[in-house]
């Protein structure tokens, strides 16, 4: 389902009101409350956690990271308490002989990371991948017979160009692909946001709360450092923030979560 803004889109839960549930992702919990003029995410109160899932972390060589050195890391996924079911937002890093090489991955495998989580394989019923690039998809041959969510040009790049991902985690016996054309709201109150740049069919997942929208955003950067300067950068008119930014912001978003960062950005 292809929907054009997230404005209007509200839905009333069932059951009525709105729980002001505490926000939880990793070791930031926090007793949530309605920000002011929040009122309008007050029937949005769906979700009811957000659950970081740590998939271990691996070395970016020198040669990638701009710094002339060597960066650990960390590989995050996020669990989506989804009333209608969970949604599982990334699956960790695959494995093959030349990446282990390269990266030096200190894998958590998927059912240990849901494990340390607290939950479990079967109990997922969703998942979609920010980018499908190795250290993203690396769990969804374990995930046959749920919706996978993805962007159509992503899924392309991951089938046809050469030495993209791990061919074997693309098309693996029984994973089957939900391909979306640009936004979409996949479950109620989780509105998929395309956000080009790591890769031309990257997304990122803004979830409605009562207290407000949670943004994971994958990779669409490296740090909520960089992220934080392309914020300030948009509002300040300077540098060359992306250009589905000002979209992203619009959402008035209170957290933002990524891949590769343990920190959060908050206005
Ligand atoms: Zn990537
Ligand atoms: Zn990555």
């Amino acid at each position: 389902m292809t929907v054009g803004a997230l404005a209007g889109r509200a839905r009333l839960a069932p059951g009525g009101e709105p729980s002001d549930v505490g926000v939880t992702v990793g070791a930031l919990a926090g007793r949530a409350r309605l920000a002011p003029g929040a009122g309008r995410f007050r029937i949005l109160g769906q979700v009811t956690d957000i659950r970081r899932v740590d998939f271990g972390y691996f070395i970016r060589p020198a040669a990638e990271t701009g710094t002339g050195a060597d960066r650990a890391e960390p590989c995050l996924g996020y669990l989506i308490d989804h009333p209608d079911g969970l949604l599982l937002i990334d699956t960790g890093m695959g494995a093959h002989p030349d990446v282990d090489a390269r990266y030096r991955p200190q894998r958590v495998p998927l059912p240990g990371a849901l494990r340390a989580a607290g939950t479990h394989l079967d109990d997922i019923r969703y998942v979609a991948n920010c980018h499908l690039h190795f250290d993203h998809c690396g769990g969804n041959p374990l995930l046959a017979g749920r919706p996978v969510f993805t962007q159509r040009s992503e899924l392309a790049s991951a089938r046809d160009e050469i030495d993209y991902t791990l061919p074997a985690l693309i098309d693996p016996p029984g994973v089957t692909y939900t391909e979306l054309d640009g936004e979409a709201e996949i479950l109620p109150g989780v509105l998929v946001l395309p956000t080009p740049g790591h890769t031309r069919g990257h997304q990122s997942f803004a979830v409605r709360r009562s207290d407000g929208t949670v943004v994971v955003a994958g990779q669409s950067h490296d740090t909520a450092t960089a992220f934080s300067a392309d914020a300030l950068g948009h509002r300040a008119g300077v540098g060359s923030p992306p250009a589905w930014l000002e979209r992203l912001l619009a959402l008035d978003p209170r957290r933002i979560v990524f891949a590769h960062d343990n920190a959060v950005w908050e206005p």
